[in-house]
C-alpha cells in the first residue's frame, strides 16, 4: 500500500524540515539459509515536530529501524539521512560525531550507570563528547522531566518511571533533533507511562524535536501523530493522523492473524 511518504513526488531539501529520511531501506542479517531480511526496501520520512509510533508484531523490524535510522546499525542497502547528512558517505567517527551531537536513544531497560546519580548520569554524554558539562543545563534537563529534586539520587532509589525519565534527559542534554525511542514504556506502570509519553509528545509539540518511537502498546500510540504499522520487515499500513487506541488496537489485531 502506497504512504504519502513513499508517493511524495517533490524530493524536500535537505535537513531542517525533515530531521530523518530512510528511502530503500534493506537490512540482512546472515547468510545463506539462515539469511534473514529484517527491513526490506523501507522508505519513510520523519518531520520535525512530529511523535510517530512505530508498531507491528515481534521481529517485524522496528528495532532493527531504529538502530539504522540512529547510525546505531549500517543497513545493507539503501540510505539514511540524517539532519540533511546522508549516513553512507560517513567513516566511524563522523558517524559517532553526528549520532552524538543529534540522535537522542532510550530504551525500554533504561541503560542507566548504577554507580552514578542522575545529574552525573544526564552529564554523562557531554563528558564522553570532551564537554565540561554545563551544571544549569544539567539541571534544566532533569527540571524539563519533573526530576529537579533527584539529582543526587542514584538510579536503585529511584522509580522506573523516574530513572527512564532520568535516561530523557541525559538522550536530550545535547538538544538532539531526533529522539528514538525503542519501547520506553514497556517497563512501566500505566501512571508512569501516561507522564513519560506525555513529556515526549510535548517534545515534539513544544520544542519541534523529531520523535519516533516503537511501542507495543495501543495507549502509547494514541499519543502520537501517526502509526506505521510494519509486518516481515516492511511498512503494512500507516495511520496518517492522530490516532485513537481502539483504532490502533483493531488494526494490530488484524496484522497479527494474518501474519
Ligand atoms: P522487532 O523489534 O520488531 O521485534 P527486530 O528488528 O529486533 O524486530 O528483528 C527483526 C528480525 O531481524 C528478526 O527476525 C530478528 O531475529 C532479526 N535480527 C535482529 N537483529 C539481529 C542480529 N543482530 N542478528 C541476526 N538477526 C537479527
Ligand atoms: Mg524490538
Amino acid at each position: 500500500m502506497p504512504t504519502h511518504t513513499q508517493t511524495a513526488k517533490t524530493k524536500r531539501p535537505a535537513g531542517a524540515d525533515r530531521p530523518v529520511q530512510l528511502t530503500d531501506l534493506t537490512r540482512r542479517f546472515g547468510t545463506g539459509d539462515r539469511a534473514v531480511t529484517a527491513l526490506d526496501g523501507v522508505t519513510l520520512g520523519f518531520d520535525a515536530g512530529t511523535m510517530t509510533a512505530v508498531m507491528g508484531p515481534s521481529g517485524s523490524g522496528k528495532s532493527t529501524l531504529l538502530q539504522c535510522a540512529a547510525g546505531l546499525d549500517r543497513p545493507t542497502s539503501g540510505t539514511v539521512t540524517l539532519d540533511g547528512t546522508p549516513l553512507d558517505g560517513l567513516d566511524e567517527t563522523a558517524l559517532t560525531l553526528l549520532r552524538r551531537d543529534r540522535v537522542g536513544f532510550v530504551f525500554q531497560a533504561f541503560n542507566l550507570v548504577s554507580s552514578l546519580t542522575a545529574a552525573q548520569n544526564v552529564a554523562l554524554p557531554l563528558l564522553l563528547a570532551g564537554r565540561r558539562p554545563d551544571p544549569a543545563a544539567v539541571t534544566a534537563a532533569l527540571d524539563q522531566m519533573g526530576l529537579a529534586d533527584r539529582a543526587a539520587h542514584r538510579p536503585s532509589q529511584l522509580s522506573g518511571g523516574q530513572q527512564q525519565r532520568v535516561a530523557l534527559a541525559r538522550a536530550l542534554i545535547t538538544r538532539p533533533a531526533v529522539l528514538f525511542a525503542d519501547e520506553p514504556t514497556g517497563a512501566l506502570d500505566t501512571r508512569s507511562s501516561r507522564t513519560v509519553l506525555g513529556l515526549l509528545r510535548g517534545l515534539a509539540a513544544q520544542h519541534g524535536q523529531t520523535v519516533v518511537m516503537v511501542t507495543h502498546d495501543p495507549a502509547a500510540a494514541a499519543h502520537a501523530d501517526r502509526v506505521v504499522l510494519f509486518a516481515d520487515g516492511r511498512i503494512a499500513e500507516e495511520i496518517p493522523h492522530r490516532p485513537d487506541a481502539t483504532a490502533v488496537a483493531a488494526r494490530m489485531a488484524a496484522l497479527e492473524t494474518r501474519s
